[in-house]
């Protein structure tokens, strides 16, 4: 691994990017692969395990998702699950070979509650079991960052989703600039950033690069990004949409590997609909970490399990990694 800090860039303009994504696909996959090769073993993926603890029943209206209780889907509603069984389903996870336990919960924001003091002592649990501990929980104040890094999580997850410009057509129940500030927040506290996007919206070239652009010009790069294709629930408003390329995913992969070289790449949401070749694909273009799961759903979608990740990954000669701190 050969790099300094200084060769991170934080000036990508969206032209750049443009440029990159457009290469010819096995230049594009080789220059990705070279800069992986460069900041990290290539032989190994980090697996993540993410659990909905709360479900469903979403004030919100992102037209991807499921979980909105304004879309007619099947999802079953879930309250906050009790403290023990998330702490049982960490402990199965880290058992299993997860080193980074992602909690979820079906909130447009994070209310000064009995519910977040749950959260809170969730996070002091799960991170007493030695995993690294994520949350998704919707948009946070600086103090409910600041409570959340003293219980000891260690990352927060808040993707941009889209570009600024196609956002409204995405959410219209929250902008943009909301999303910036909690990853500020976030930020501000001393949390890792977990923070990517979704392909397959509709969205065009220029709105994928948008998206990057944004999250490569952060001041910091997110330490974690998560790159998710649409994953099609029956019942939102994009239950139609075509299924992603799997090509595209590698363009968007390769540029976010090369934008952000130290960063985490992370092939989310879709992976279900990939194959094997599909995967190894995307691990070739620079994702380096995975979701995976017991209950073989990631959220309310269906995901593959650990045993059949850790399969893939040892007939592809690739191995878990151990904890990023
Ligand atoms: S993506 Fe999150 S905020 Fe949007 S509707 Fe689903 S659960 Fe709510």
């Amino acid at each position: 691994m050969n790099h300094t800090q200084e060769d991170i860039r934080h000036n990508w303009t969206k032209e750049e990017l443009l440029a990159i994504y457009n290469k010819p696909l096995l230049s594009l996959v080789f220059e990705a692969a070279g800069v992986h090769r460069r900041w990290h073993n290539p032989e190994e993926v980090q697996l993540s395990t993410l659990l909905s603890v709360k479900t469903g029943g979403c004030p919100e209206d992102c037209s991807y998702c499921g979980q909105a209780a304004r879309y007619h889907t099947d999802i079953e509603v879930q309250a906050l699950l009790p403290t023990e069984t998330v702490v049982a389903h960490a402990k199965r996870a880290r058992d299993g070979g997860s080193t980074r336990f992602c909690m979820a919960a079906a909130w447009r924001e994070v209310r000064d509650n009995r519910d977040f003091d749950r959260i809170i002592e969730m996070v002091k649990q799960v991170n007493g079991l030695g995993l690294e501990v994520c949350c998704a929980l919707g948009m946070l104040t600086e103090s409910q960052a600041q409570r959340l890094q003293q219980a000891g999580l260690y990352a927060y997850n808040h993707n941009l989703d889209t570009s600024e410009e196609y956002y409204d057509e995405i959410i219209s129940t929250r902008t943009f600039d909301n999303r910036i500030k909690t990853i500020a927040h976030v930020r501000d506290a001393g949390i890792t950033v977990c923070s990517g996007g979704i392909i397959g919206l509709g969205e065009s070239r220029a709105d994928r690069i948008g998206m990057l652009c944004t999250l490569a010009s952060m001041e910091k790069h997110p330490e974690s990004v998560p790159i998710n294709a649409l994953a099609r629930v029956k019942g939102t408003p994009l239950e139609n949409n075509p299924k992603v390329d799997i090509w595209d995913m590698v363009r968007m992969i390769a540029t976010a590997r090369i934008a952000m070289p130290a960063s985490m790449v992370r092939l989310s949401a879709g992976r279900l609909e990939m194959d094997e070749v599909e995967q190894a694909w995307c691990f070739m273009a620079g994702a380096n970490s995975i979701f995976t799961g017991e209950r073989e759903k990631l959220l309310v979608t269906p995901n593959p399990a650990i045993s059949d990740d850790l399969d893939m990954l040892s007939r592809l000669g690739l191995k878990p990694m151990g904890k990023t701190w």
